[in-house]
């Protein structure tokens, strides 16, 4: 695969980008697939139709999935007080 934010090519199980310092998988200016050059906030590559996943909309849900999943603990915590 390809570096999303630099273009350069890295090996598939690499995390970190050698080039760039950027975890794989993050940036948006090239695709991963066939490393052209993709408009901001596409979601497809055009040259090869890659679906582009967006880091920050995943980062977005794993931070309310723990807002979440921490008021939920809290919850229960109360209705394990009020048990007692
Ligand atoms: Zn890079
Ligand atoms: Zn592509």
């Amino acid at each position: 695969m390809f570096c999303r934010e630099c273009g350069k090519q890295i090996s598939n199980n690499a995390s970190i980008c050698p080039g760039c310092g950027v975890s794989a998988g993050n940036g948006s200016n090239f695709c991963p697939a066939c490393a052209s050059e993709l408009e901001p906030g596409s979601e497809f590559c055009r040259k090869c139709g890659t679906k582009l996943l967006k880091a920050t909309r995943s980062k977005l849900a794993a931070g309310l999935l723990g807002i979440f999943l921490g008021s939920w603990g809290i919850h229960r915590f109360y209705l394990g007080y009020i048990n007692i």
